[in-house]
């Protein structure tokens, strides 16, 4: 038995399609069937690695390495599963298998054609990803909005599918309906148009997942039952609530997986989503703050803050604080603010912990370094991922261990104490412009000194955990350092590469050269995030 689910989205984007699509993949989990998920994007790039985090948000990492989209980071979180390289493509990665395959003269002759040649294409793709998950359920997330050009062939590959076994296809719209300010009504009109082009690209909706600030009402789902030629039933309310891990309760509601289990002929099976209702109770009732900052530099385009750059960061501290039962609040501290006004970064006296992710460049390095010297001095629990980790080494180096100039080679190349370097077999990579998915990337072993806060927070001494950096810490300054009081926490099994950084007698002060947040889930919250969090908890009752 192989079921596919198609999820695309209608009027705009950002509606929660990814979540949308996560939730649904998580009630048929509770259900019984083994479910995997696809994400399609359509841009031409070939992964998400090459692309502005600003423009495109995080970056997640996949085990095997794999440079994705953010979603595949939703479909982690709610299946609670690893999702691999097999279930993301883009309109890049699709033309350029074909193209291969088309000089190697495996089309024997024919003329390789747009149509039908790259929905088939996208259809292998799909059954594969399916089959080395032994799924029973696969969930296809299309992308960008119906009625766009680019996502056209692959609405295609959905239409041919249906088309060949339609009892093995369902097609899910998730759409937008605005409650306009100045009318107070929600309008189902540009929905309509969604399945309008919809069904010009010869595709029939089977449900409509309404996203909207409120529950859709009678009136209007009669509206988009009669003009979008679907059952009333069918028309499923999913209107905003205060938690993302919220949404598979409220499709639940609309009794969502049963319609799924019924239309594709499945058997119904018990439903066991308890372990996830009582996360979601304790997300929602815990009220003692815990307040983090995170200082980064992806927050602003034009006049709007999106956090969606740090999404796994966020959520996985969200997944920390549920599981200390305490209510988590965040705030977004822009670097650059404290490279204009240094004396600024004591505001962070009034947090119990701050993190600093991820990042490439110069920009906002410097307003780093100071939040991270601010929270060495000051006791204040520290989480560095990546980049945090090796400015968090560039700080101990400048300012206790008074090595002036102390730089990550990034940044500047001839520094004299380049505390950070670039790896040897990156440096050629840079040379030949090789920089599409050639970082240091996907999961590698780690393992911990027994006498270190890692090892007390993973109860364990071997680890393994994702990566995506080009530098890395420079092993002629270990003496120095450590000398001084930096902890060389977690090592790669062969010693040569140093993975986390703390300082001892701080109550929390640790570094990973790799990103904990691509691993941590709502059912399974990560060792490290559980540990600062902790710290965190204890700086209030302090
Ligand atoms: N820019 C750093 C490097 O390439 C860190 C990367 C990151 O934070 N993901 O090593």
């Amino acid at each position: 038995m192989s079921k596919f689910i198609f999820v695309m989205g209608g009027v705009m984007s950002g509606v929660g399609k990814g979540v949308t699509a996560s939730s649904i993949g998580k009630i048929l989990q509770a259900r019984g069937y083994q479910v995997t998920a696809i994400k399609i994007d359509p841009y031409i790039n070939v992964d998400a690695g090459t692309m502005n985090p600003t423009e495109h948000g995080e970056v997640f990492v996949t085990e095997d390495g794999d440079e994705t989209d953010q979603d595949i980071g939703h479909y982690e979180r709610f299946l609670n599963t690893n999702i691999l390289r097999d279930n993301y493509m883009t309109t890049g990665r699709v033309y350029q298998s074909v193209i291969a395959r088309e000089r190697n003269l495996e089309y024997g002759g024919k003329c390789v054609e747009v149509v039908p040649h790259i929905p088939e294409e996208v259809i292998a793709r799909i059954k594969k990803a399916g089959t080395k998950a032994k799924a029973d359920i696969t969930i296809i997330e299309i992308g960008g909005t119906v009625g766009e050009y680019q996502n056209i062939l692959f609405l295609e590959a959905a239409r041919m599918m249906h088309y060949r076994t339609p009892k093995d296809v369902l097609i899910i719209l998730v759409s937008f309906l605005p409650i306009p300010g100045t009318l107070g009504e929600m309008k189902t009109k540009p929905t309509q148009y969604a399945v309008q082009q919809l069904n010009s690209a010869g595709i029939q909706p089977d449900f409509i997942v309404c996203r909207s600030a409120k529950p859709i009402d009678g009136p209007r789902r009669k509206k988009l039952s009669i003009f979008c030629n679907i059952h009333e039933t069918d028309v499923i309310s999913n209107p905003d609530v205060d938690s993302i891990y919220e949404v598979p309760l409220v499709l639940e509601k609309e009794r969502l997986s049963d319609k799924i289990i019924k239309k594709l002929e499945l058997k119904a099976k018990t439903k066991d989503l308890k372990e996830w209702q009582k996360m979601v109770r304790t997300l929602k009732t815990a009220s003692k703050i815990v307040k983090i900052g995170i200082v980064g530099k992806y927050f602003a385009t034009g006049d709007f803050i999106l956090p969606d750059s740090y999404i796994s960061v966020i959520e996985s501290l969200k997944h920390a604080a549920c599981a200390d039962k305490v209510k988590l609040v965040i705030d977004w501290i822009n670097s650059d603010a404290y490279e204009k006004s240094p004396s600024a970064v004591k505001e962070l006296n009034g947090y119990d912990g701050i993190v600093v992710p991820g990042g490439f460049g110069s920009r906002g390095v410097e307003g780093k370094i100071l939040a991270i010297k601010y929270a060495r001095e000051n006791k204040l629990p520290f989480l560095g991922l990546c980049y945090g980790m090796q400015l968090a080494s560039i700080e101990f180096a400048r300012n206790v261990a008074k090595l002036p100039d102390a730089h990550t080679t990034e940044i500047k190349p001839n520094a004299k104490n380049p505390i950070i370097h670039i790896m040897p077999d990156q440096a050629e990579k840079l040379a030949h412009k090789n920089y599409g998915n050639t970082m240091r990337l996907g999961a590698y072993p780690c393992v911990l000194d027994k006498d270190s806060v890692s090892f007390k927070a993973y109860g364990k001494n071997r680890i393994s955990e994702r990566h995506r950096h080009r530098y890395e810490f420079n092993n002629d300054y270990r003496a120095r350092l450590t000398k001084k009081g930096l902890l060389l926490a977690g090592l790669s099994p062969d010693k040569k590469l140093v993975e986390i950084i703390e300082i001892s007698g701080h109550p929390f002060f640790v570094g990973t050269q790799f990103h904990p947040e691509l691993k941590s889930r709502p059912l399974a919250p990560h060792p490290l995030f559980k540990a600062f969090i902790a710290a965190a908890k204890a700086r209030i009752k302090n």
